[in-house]
């Protein structure tokens, strides 16, 4: 049964990579406003249902719902336009490029001007670009970049870097921003900072976030609720503290086989 006030909604989805069934009946879904964690143990499934839901891959079975309509009815080049935004676990920045030109780049799926009214710099192509750039200025503040907005990104921080990152993902103005390892390579202070960014993305845009992350106390401290994975399989599925001391969950972490 899909929950109606869901915006995404996982049904039963199925993944086989010849024999390995990296995704096995999988269902949950996330509410509208919410912050969802997905974890679980390398191999977990976790990158693959991402990539699911970022079209890359295709499923055997089951559903994915995005605001009550089949996800598959989208092509993966339309997956951004639909409202979908994705970082990468590793950072797949323009390292020579500006912090400023790599986040304007991002809204880029949002302008409808084709390659002819842009070769021809008309009123209409104009204006999408000042809007573009009004967007890319309030992105660069809310995530604090305005002192590095015309620094390589080759020269940043590894931590400022990912700031980077995420700011390309707002820029196409997604209602889903899925994260993928947010906090990979973060120092103790950079984690406290991106949980801080994490809950002002969520009231100031009032955005959806899925957050794939394997450091549980970011996850357990910003998440809404939480899905636990393990072999493919979802284990637990609730408020972080219920989750957290999951016995299956505790089992899977700790190694322990059933
Ligand atoms: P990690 O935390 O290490 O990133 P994960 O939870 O993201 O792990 P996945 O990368 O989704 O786990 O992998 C789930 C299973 O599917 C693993 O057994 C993996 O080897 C397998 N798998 C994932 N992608 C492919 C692929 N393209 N071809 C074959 N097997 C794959």
């Amino acid at each position: 049964m899909s929950d109606p006030a869901a915006l995404l909604d996982v049904s039963s989805v199925t993944v086989r990579f010849g024999g390995i069934t990296a995704l096995d009946r999988v269902s949950f879904s996330v509410p509208a406003g919410h912050i969802t964690g997905l974890i679980g143990p390398n191999g977990a499934g976790k990158t693959t249902l991402f990539n699911c839901l970022s079209r890359l891959y295709s499923f055997s079975e089951g559903e994915i719902l995005f605001e009550g309509r089949p996800l598959t009815a989208t092509p993966p080049h339309g997956i951004a336009a639909l409202g979908i935004g994705r970082t990468f676990q590793n950072l797949a920045l323009f390292r020579t490029m500006s912090v400023w030109q790599n986040i304007m780049l991002g809204g880029h799926c949002r302008t409808a001007s084709g390659f002819l009214s842009n070769a021809l710099r008309l009123p209409r192509v104009r204006r999408e670009e000042e809007q573009l750039a009004a967007h890319a200025a309030r992105t660069v503040s809310l995530l604090g970049l305005d002192a590095v907005a015309q620094t390589p990104v080759a020269d940043l921080p590894f931590g400022t870097q990912k700031k980077v990152e995420l700011g390309r993902a707002l820029m196409s103005q997604p209602k889903l921003l899925l994260l993928d390892e947010p906090a990979g390579g973060l120092n103790h202070e950079e984690v406290d900072d991106l949980r801080q960014l994490l809950r002002r993305i969520q009231s100031e845009l009032g955005l959806t976030i899925l957050l794939v992350e394997h450091h549980m106390n970011l996850v357990m401290r910003v998440s809404d609720q939480v899905v636990a994975l393990d072999f493919g399989r979802k284990i637990a599925d609730g408020p972080p503290a219920d989750v957290q001391h999951n016995a299956d969950v505790v089992r899977a972490y700790l190694g322990v086989t059933p």
